[in-house]
């Protein structure tokens, strides 16, 4: 009773001043522009997600306890309600995840930080073995994300995952693999195996004459058609002021270099001797486009391709030959250890991730 009165007091005295630093610092709304009054209602509006996921972390001991009785409140919804503004929905969310996580008690204390909604998603899938690494996707992932991570591990997508094969190689086999693993271009070796392999069948099948995949962006293909129906490339649309085409590696890449720039003082020699080449050059986009037909590279994904994700990171290969087209949320899957390994610079994408105000 002690500790619940304590921290609902710290969360009391955290919102008052959060209330106060607000309505100090800032001026009247009327003269504020556009991407201020956002910035704002953004930050207040997460603020507040922060104050009710607390206040959820505490509803099912006040439940157990029937202390909403002891207050003169009949049930538990009209205690939150009341005192709290809680929908009857989100408690009763709140209320019967308590009981699947039982014995997952970290996925219990997410719930404080990422919210009933974010921890539901996973609480039937994770384990008392699994909530760790669950813990982690919850903090760092978006929710259609971990929709989809959650789909795809219940097997539920379009009958084709289920096609997934495994071949047993030889030695000879693999030997003759591996030699042709580093063809592939300067980082080919350190490609993962199956990526490696996709682009083997992808070789394989242009010089084949196969008709996988699609080109539609070559430079020597159908030219009428070319005109007439122009594909986008994601982060080259209209001088990139558009929101719904950012390119985050390269937004994060940039990020480092002037992290890195400023903690050794040598802005501007750095920036000479190496020019944007962190920028994928437009015609190196259209052909990594063609190798998907303008979707997702990730297996079975039907999604258009949204950023160019750099599978050795460019930090570390100063080069674009490891880079594919995903959507969205596979580019997610990507940097959250998923469909990669993760590396560091995972952990810089996800801090930026997550205090991005975007
Ligand atoms: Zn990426
Ligand atoms: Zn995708």
């Amino acid at each position: 009773m002690q500790n619940l009165q304590t921290s609902t007091l710290a969360v009391l005295n955290q919102s008052i001043k959060i209330i106060t630093a607000t309505s100090c610092k800032t001026k009247p709304t009327a003269f504020l522009n556009a991407a201020d009054l956002h910035k704002q209602f953004l930050l207040l509006g997460r603020e507040r997600n922060k104050i009710t996921y607390k206040l959820l972390a505490l509803l099912p001991q006040i439940y157990k306890r029937k202390i909403y009785e002891k207050h003169g409140f009949a049930t538990i919804y009209e205690y939150a309600g009341k005192l709290a503004g809680l929908s009857h929905s989100t408690v009763e969310k709140a209320l019967k995840l308590e009981k699947k996580l039982e014995n997952k008690p970290l996925l219990q204390k997410a719930i404080e930080k990422c919210g009933v909604h974010k921890v539901a998603i996973i609480a039937n899938l994770a384990t008392p073995e699994t909530e760790k690494m669950f813990v982690d996707k919850l903090e760092n992932m978006s929710k259609p994300a971990l929709q989809q991570l959650s789909k795809e591990l219940r097997g539920k997508m379009t009958g084709k995952i289920q096609t997934t094969w495994q071949i047993e190689m030889d030695e000879e086999m693999m030997k003759t693999f591996l030699k042709l693993k580093k063809t592939l271009g300067k980082f080919g070796s350190e490609l993962s195996n199956k990526e490696a392999m996709r682009r083997m069948l992808r070789k394989w099948a242009e010089m084949s004459g196969g008709k996988e995949p699609k080109v539609v962006m070559g430079e020597n293909v159908k030219p009428q058609t070319q005109a007439k129906k122009k594909q986008e490339i994601p982060g080259e649309r209209k001088h990139s002021q558009s929101e719904g085409f950012l390119n985050q590696d390269n937004k994060l890449e940039k990020q480092n270099q002037q992290n890195h720039q400023s903690k050794s003082g040598r802005s501007t020699r750095f920036a000479r001797s190496a020019p944007a080449s962190r920028y994928i050059p437009i015609a190196k986009k259209r052909l990594i486009l063609a190798q998907t037909n303008g979707g997702c590279a990730h297996p079975n994904c039907q999604n258009p391709a949204q950023i160019f994700h750099h599978q050795v990171r460019y930090s570390q290969s100063k080069s674009h030959e490891s880079v594919i087209a995903l959507c969205r949320i596979h580019h997610e899957f990507a940097h959250n250890g998923i469909t990669e390994n993760t590396t560091e610079a995972d952990r810089l994408y996800r801090k930026y991730r997550q205090t991005s105000l975007s």
